[in-house]
């Protein structure tokens, strides 16, 4: 079965203790009641930057400039529906409160503890890389 490619940015946001935001994905959705990292689907026409500043906003209430979004790596994992391709971008520089704008559980969660969170299959892999990079 051939499967589409689904682009998805995704960010990790570092606040000044070193915590990275992790996002509870809610009830209904697929993957519910695992936590990600905050992001969503690159619509048509859209930069993956473009699309993570709109989702922030939306999701979180956060204003981010697109030279605060550092490209960081890469994550892919094959779904059965679809084959996901995400960059993840590191930001530690954001206008506004982080606010759960759509009900979704967050938690800002130390490097070391990030294994503790069960993460959809796309985004376990990108732990490591943060734990080497922020200890
Ligand atoms: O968030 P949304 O449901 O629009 O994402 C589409 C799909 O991308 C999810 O069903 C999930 O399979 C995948 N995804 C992921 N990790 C993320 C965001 C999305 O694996 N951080």
């Amino acid at each position: 079965m051939t499967k589409p490619i689904l682009l998805v940015a995704a960010a990790a946001l570092v606040d000044t203790d070193n915590r990275v935001l992790l996002s509870k994905r809610p009830e209904g959705k697929q993957l519910a009641g695992l936590w990600e990292f905050p992001g969503g689907k690159v619509d048509p026409g859209e930069t993956p930057e473009e699309a993570l500043i709109r989702e922030l906003d939306e999701e979180l209430g956060i204003e981010v400039c697109d030279t605060c979004l550092a490209p960081f790596t890469f994550a892919s994992h094959a779904y059965r529906e679809f084959h996901l391709l995400m960059p993840l971008f590191l930001c530690r520089n954001w206008e506004g409160d982080v606010i759960p704008r759509e009900g979704q559980e967050i938690a800002w969660v130390r490097a070391k503890r990030l294994a503790d969170y069960p993460m959809p299959p796309a985004d376990a892999p990108l732990v490591p890389w943060l734990r080497d990079l922020l200890g």
